[in-house]
């Protein structure tokens, strides 16, 4: 293999991995966003049980109450009765404040079935609303999940034939240049262990490149690396870089407004 195959080689399978990358990135976020989505709810799913059970024993409380001001009540239409049939005044005095015990008792039930009513009036409106939150995120929820297995049926195909393209050109670089592109790959923020010349420049940290090194870079008789990031660098007919933008569907954008540009350039000595 000549060091312009291994190159060429090299750059298809960055071209490559780069689409396996961004498969990755494109269902990279959508997982996360499920999985939020999935606590969120399940959270506000335990804050709408404890609502409930603060309004059910608020209502038990109210149960109680008035079963205690039916008891008072009982009490008091037999009060009333034996105040008819009083011997003496201390007798009556003893009944007296019986009663009126027993209506003050009246009194603070109503007292605080009122306030407990107030209290469950108001978690009831808590309620209401934690529930609609979550019949909005549930929605949320079933909306992300369809895009997440949409990305994935769609990726996991696509995936799998780049993963097989990639082995194929794998197999075709020796081990140990390989293994050095993997290195520079895995330490590149994105990903790009080889990177053609942009503007006399390295495409990857975007470095000038010394007028002698672009010769170099141009005979393709050795393997050359960017000086500042270590990137291995190609010069960009070599790599195919008109062609692969128009192949490549992410880059199409792009190259249509390069092509574009380079239209109204053109257009621009004739006018
Ligand atoms: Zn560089």
């Amino acid at each position: 293999m000549t060091v312009e195959e291994k190159l060429s080689t090299l750059y298809q399978l960055q071209q490559t991995l780069s689409a396996i990358d961004e498969k990755r990135a494109l269902r990279g976020e959508l997982p996360y966003e499920v999985q939020e989505l999935e606590d969120e709810i399940a959270g506000l799913q335990t804050r709408a049980e404890h609502i409930q059970q603060d309004i059910d024993s608020f209502n038990n409380a109210i149960a109680k109450n008035q079963a205690d001001i039916q008891d008072a009540q009982a009490s008091l239409a037999r009060y009333h009765q034996q105040l008819d049939t009083v011997a003496n005044n201390r007798e009556y005095d003893m009944l007296s404040k019986e009663i009126d015990f027993q209506q003050l008792e009246v009194d603070l039930c109503n007292k605080k079935i009122k306030e407990a009513q107030q209290k469950v009036f108001e978690k009831q409106q808590t309620l209401t609303n934690t529930q609609s939150t979550i019949e909005d995120r549930t929605a949320d929820l079933e909306h992300k999940r369809g895009e997440l297995d949409e990305v994935m049926q769609e990726t996991k195909d696509e995936e799998a034939k780049l993963k097989v393209k990639a082995e194929e050109l794998e197999k075709k670089i020796e081990p140990r240049l390989l293994q050095s592109f993997k290195r520079i790959r895995k330490n590149a923020r994105n990903g790009l262990g080889i990177v053609y010349v942009q503007r006399d420049a390295c495409g990857g940290c975007f470095n000038k490149i010394p007028p002698q090194r672009q010769l170099d870079i141009k005979m393709h008789k050795k393997i050359i690396v960017c000086e500042y990031c270590g990137r291995i660098l190609i010069d960009p007919e070599l790599a195919g870089v008109k062609t692969v933008t128009k192949e490549e569907k992410p880059k199409r954008k792009r190259s249509i407004r390069k092509t574009k540009k380079a239209a109204e350039d053109a257009a621009v000595p004739e006018a």
